[in-house]
């Protein structure tokens, strides 16, 4: 599923016939536009996957190729060139925005290796008590609780000080707990980035259960926010 560009199949520009990887937006010999390539969002950059990025390269990298993909630039050109130029517009805004942002990109990393997300589950995850980290069952059923009393206070229009207070600092302890999803997240792609197969396949199955806890922590951060009215 995961498609290097080594292994990528060339084939033969429409225009000067001369054959090159299909992931090139522009042919490398006559430099015309190509119809969209079939590879992945790192290959548009031409790039291989990988979850450290060089953040300024992709940067500079896209603004490169969105000057290439210009309209104006093909104003004169056939229809094939003008309607491919705004199809590699869409895909290149697209790949970009997926690749810059670290969750994006992790989360289609793992897509793309066909390791799942577990972006299914997001809907069902609040309501489905066994999705509770495990660690966490104790601090969220309390959670809750508090949540629960200072609506309650919040409706009745009192102003609890005390539950309030403890909200706040419920507050700080869970947005440590999503920090530390994110350092170990970032522990996870050195490993997967210089991993052989079997070590990435392990560090998949790490991140997807990242990702996972840190959607759960995330939702709560969020309730908690609400009933503080931040
Ligand atoms: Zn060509």
């Amino acid at each position: 599923m995961l498609k290097v560009l080594d292994s990528a199949v060339p084939i033969a520009c429409w225009s000067c016939s001369i054959g090159h990887n299909d992931f090139t937006l522009f042919c490398p010999h006559c430099s015309k536009i190509q119809p969209p390539p079939g590879g992945d969002y790192f290959s548009v950059f031409g790039l291989q996957p990988r979850l450290n990025l060089d953040l300024a390269a992709l940067e500079q990298e896209f603004h490169r190729l969105s000057r290439k993909l210009h309209p104006d630039r093909f104003a004169r050109a056939g229809e094939h060139e003008k309607e491919w130029s705004l199809a590699d517009t869409a895909l290149i805004n697209d790949a970009y925005r997926t690749l810059k942002d670290p969750l994006r990109r992790t989360e289609y990393l793992l897509r793309l290796v066909g390791a799942d997300s577990g972006e299914k589950a997001v809907g069902a995850a609040r309501k489905d008590v066994s999705r509770v980290p495990a660690d966490l069952l104790e601090e969220v059923f309390e959670l809750n609780m508090q949540i629960e009393e200072a609506r309650q206070a919040k409706q009745a229009g009192d102003h609890d000080a005390e539950s309030q207070a403890s909200l706040e600092e419920a507050q700080q302890k869970f947005v440590a707990l999503l920090d530390a999803v994110d350092s170990d997240l970032r522990v996870s792609w050195t490993v997967w980035d210089n991993g052989d197969e079997a070590a990435r396949k392990a560090e998949q199955k790490k991140m997807v259960a990242l990702l996972d806890r840190r959607r759960y922590l995330s939702n709560l951060v969020r309730d908690i926010k609400e009933v503080l009215g931040e």
